[in-house]
């Protein structure tokens, strides 16, 4: 029998996250997972990292161990202000907070901000844990479309245009996930424009932004912001360590007016206190002493590597009969079947032939064209990648047999 608990609605029957679904396959004998977020393990830099630790174990331990402010460490607060600046062409990114991970920053953003029936503009496709954040955050969710260069700012102004009246607009300009798309300059002057004008606050979600592998960099949303007036009054800026250095550091950030963050610093006391002291001060001795600066340049040409040969192993497997996005950073392809394939069902399939990805549906808040599909380059060696794909190759064969 069951115990007749009065959860909060919103939890009466939730959804889990689509993809965290997906991890008891990734535990099958052999398999080869396009699927996850993760960055390559063998990535991290642990040396770095254990030098930075035992030099804190040395001197400051006590320090490290003992509560901190709900803020953020001063010191690690000062090293990502100095990488943010570095981030933004030299600009002040104002003030800012140590978060527990960027998805925290989020989170705090909703619940000091959001009513229920709130409208919050999103990317179609966009990041799963913030559809699901926003739901239980009752948000209304409006959907942009977004395509090979990020949220379409023109479908957003027509919205206004039409009388929305959203409170809130998330994305992620640089290297999107799932879409790997990354906004042109245009566009994040077009949307920061529409922001002073229509008076919704921006959130940019720069997990990614660092990992620029190939192309021109764009400059993040927080740069432009410099140069629009008012503009920096409507943003929010969060960033991460997770994929630039390791998201079991749990180490995030907040920039943005200071209204803002003073009230997600009071969210943030009810929730975690503060973010884990010791591992905020790891973080600051690894960033301080250069070890981010050295290391990052061999995550981004690893990332360059694998991501090319995904997407000539795709091609030459596939050809027309699909399409894909080729990021020129980040961790993902966006791909999408041209000739009528359900990504859904076909991962069945696929999963018997041990390989796995993310179909589409998993990154819409409505109903989408069942084509999509995600892969990730970044935690695949080459050999498994050209593996993986021959074994998406089989998978689709039988599929299309079955169909026939
Ligand atoms: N935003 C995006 C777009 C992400 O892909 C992720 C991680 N998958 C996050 C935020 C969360 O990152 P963190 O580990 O910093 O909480």
């Amino acid at each position: 029998m069951t115990a007749a608990y009065r959860f909060n609605p919103a939890f009466q029957s939730p959804q889990g996250s689509p993809i965290r679904e997906l991890f008891k396959y990734t535990q099958q004998p052999g398999m080869i997972s396009f699927a996850g977020g993760y960055p390559a393990p063998a990535l991290f830099d642990t040396q770095g990292l254990a030098k930075s630790a035992a030099t804190l174990l040395d001197g400051a331990a006590a320090a490290c161990l003992q509560y901190g402010a709900t803020e953020g460490a001063a010191q690690l607060a000062q090293v990502l202000k100095q990488v943010t600046r570095a981030r933004i062409g030299g600009a002040d990114p104002g003030e800012l907070i140590v978060t527990t991970g960027s998805q925290q920053g989020f989170e705090l953003l909703l619940r000091i901000l959001l009513e229920p029936g709130d409208g919050v503009v999103i990317e179609r496709p966009c990041y799963p844990a913030a559809i699901q954040a926003l739901r239980l955050a009752h948000a209304e969710l409006l959907e942009i479309p977004g395509d090979a260069q990020g949220m379409d700012t023109d479908a957003l102004e027509a919205l206004l245009l039409a009388g929305a009246r959203p409170k809130l607009l998330y994305l992620v300009p640089s290297f999107a996930n799932p879409t790997g798309a990354t906004l042109p300059l245009a566009r994040r002057r077009h949307l920061l424009t529409l922001a002073v004008r229509y008076q919704f606050i921006v959130i940019e979600d720069d997990p990614y932004g660092q990992l620029r592998f190939s192309g021109q960099a764009e400059p993040p949303l927080l740069q432009v912001a410099q140069e629009i007036e008012g503009a920096r009054d409507w943003l929010v800026y969060l960033s991460s360590l997770s994929k630039i250095v390791a998201p079991g550091l749990r180490i995030g950030w907040m920039c943005g007016p200071p209204e803002i963050l003073r009230r997600a610093v009071i969210a943030k006391q009810t929730g975690d206190l503060c973010t884990a002291p010791w591992m905020q001060m790891v973080a600051a001795q690894y960033l301080q002493a250069g070890h981010l600066a050295a290391h990052l340049p061999h995550i981004i040409a690893t990332y360059r590597e694998r991501c090319a040969i995904m997407l000539s192993s795709l091609r030459d497997a596939f050809g027309d009969r699909l399409s894909l996005i080729a990021p020129e950073g980040g961790m993902f392809i966006w791909a999408s079947w041209k000739d009528g394939t359900d990504a859904t069902a076909l991962l069945q399939s696929a999963v018997r032939h041990n390989v796995m990805y993310v179909p589409g549906s998993a990154f819409y808040a409505t109903q989408s064209d069942p084509g999509h599909w995600r892969l990730s380059f970044a935690n695949a060696q080459p050999q498994e990648i050209i593996d993986g794909v021959a074994r998406l190759k089989q998978a689709h064969e039988e599929w299309m047999h079955v169909q026939a």
